[in-house]
């Protein structure tokens, strides 16, 4: 046993925030919550009644070794940033690049307070790597591109090497998009996610231009092409971004197989527009939030984007009731743990993973938080700036500044390095 021991827990099955203990098992999932300094065991982390404590923070849509492109083609439109600076820069890219770009970004978001992010690269065993050494949960995929067997090969032996892997890797299919797969292509990954029991992570619907190419050039309309193509029918579904996805045609993705992802700062950042959050949450589809990769956001801070997510739609809208603080983060957790399709995380209960975010209340910030309004304050007014500690499967991997897993220096000069050389 060991104890989170005297924090103000909230999640989102909770209204009012509780102090108490949060009791480990040796499995890594939480065998207790009890009253506060009740439990008896090692204590993992005292909060002394000055700390709230939060499911881990989920990234559910990155693509983390593009740290080392951050900055690179900046103020571009999608197309012309991904076809005259992304994709050429990507062509060089190395496996050991791949790797020193995983690092940096689990040192990012580790002292940000995430535990799992939803990730869609290539060179992904190394990715899987950074992940099993960094001791975070993350679901991974392949980009699969054109009608390219090799790559599809590669996301399935990815799937059979690192699939359930310490029990913090979910390996997907990452059919990368409509304007880079073709919908026969598309068929047969979806028929092979389904015969592998696999789920799918796919950029939907990012800008306009994509949904008029439906239109014009497909003639079909969206909830149409997820049908024909099986995508629907497949394990779990992740569909990135969906910023243009018709708001008369939601009730096929409200499924309880299906996340769509929302990237606010990402599509502010390029220009792709607003999603449509509240008709997503009115229709009953489930919504998480992710940074997508680090060259488009530009952090991997899932705090910046809740914040960021419960304030551009009120503005937009002209209205101050659109989207509350406890939607936006059960989005950045409950939410984003079913995009990686586990079933025992994301909530701080009784059999749940023990990933939890810790937060430091004793700051001017917090001034104010009590049990009835921990999860406003944390979402308008905390930062990533505030998180103490994250402990993932029971495991502390960050507390007050140290990284307790990984070598800081180490990777910020082999990252640093790369980076001078890609530019
Ligand atoms: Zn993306």
């Amino acid at each position: 046993m060991s104890i989170v021991r005297n924090v103000l827990i909230w999640d989102s099955e909770r209204t009012d925030a509780v102090f108490g203990d949060i009791v480990v098992g040796g499995d890594g999932r939480i065998s207790a919550i009890t009253e506060p300094n009740y439990a008896v065991g090692k204590t993992l982390f005292d909060g002394r009644g000055k700390c709230l404590a939060l499911p881990g923070l989920i990234n559910a849509h990155t693509h983390v070794s593009m740290t080392l492109l951050r900055g690179m083609g900046e103020e571009l439109p999608l197309m012309d940033w991904l076809k005259k600076k992304i994709f050429p820069v990507e062509a060089k890219l190395t496996a050991q690049n791949i790797r020193n770009g995983a690092d940096l970004a689990m040192l990012e978001m580790i002292s940000a307070g995430v535990t799992g992010f939803i990730d869609m690269y290539y060179f992904m065993q190394d990715v899987a790597e950074s992940v099993l050494e960094s001791g975070m949960r993350a679901a991974l995929c392949r980009g699969l591109t054109g009608e390219d067997e090799t790559k599809i090969e590669d996301n399935l032996s990815l799937a059979d090497e690192y699939n359930g892997r310490e029990g913090r890797i979910t390996v997907q299919l990452g059919p990368h998009a409509t304007y880079t797969v073709g919908k026969d292509a598309l068929r047969r990954i979806s028929a092979l996610a389904r015969e592998k029991n696999l789920g799918i992570h796919f950029h939907w619907l990012e800008t306009k231009g994509e949904l008029e190419t439906f239109r014009n050039e497909y003639h079909i309309e969206p909830s149409a092409y997820l049908e024909e193509t099986g995508l629907l029918g497949v394990r779990e579904l992740v569909l990135a971004h969906s910023v243009w996805h018709p708001i008369d045609q939601l009730s096929c993705v409200a499924r309880d197989n299906v996340t769509l992802v929302h990237n606010p700062k990402s599509n502010m950042k390029l220009g792709s527009g607003y999603a449509p959050l509240k008709e997503f949450l009115s229709s009953g589809v489930r919504v998480a939030l992710g940074t997508d990769g680090a060259a488009s956001n530009n952090r991997l801070d899932v705090w910046d984007e809740m914040r960021f997510a419960a304030l551009v739609h009120k503005g937009y809208n002209l209205d101050p009731t659109y989207i509350g603080a406890r939607d936006i983060l059960k989005m950045a957790t409950l939410n984003g743990a079913r995009g990686m399709g586990l079933r025992d995380t994301g909530l701080l209960k009784t059999g749940y993973q023990a990933d939890i975010t810790i937060v430091d209340m004793d700051n001017p910030r917090y001034v104010g938080a009590d049990v009835s309004n921990a999860p406003e304050f944390a979402v308008y007014a905390g930062s990533s700036r505030d998180v103490r500690a994250t402990v993932v499967a029971g495991r502390l991997i960050y507390k007050d500044g140290e990284f307790l897993t990984l070598d800081r220096e180490k990777i910020m000069a082999k990252a640093g390095k790369d980076r001078r050389e890609l530019s």
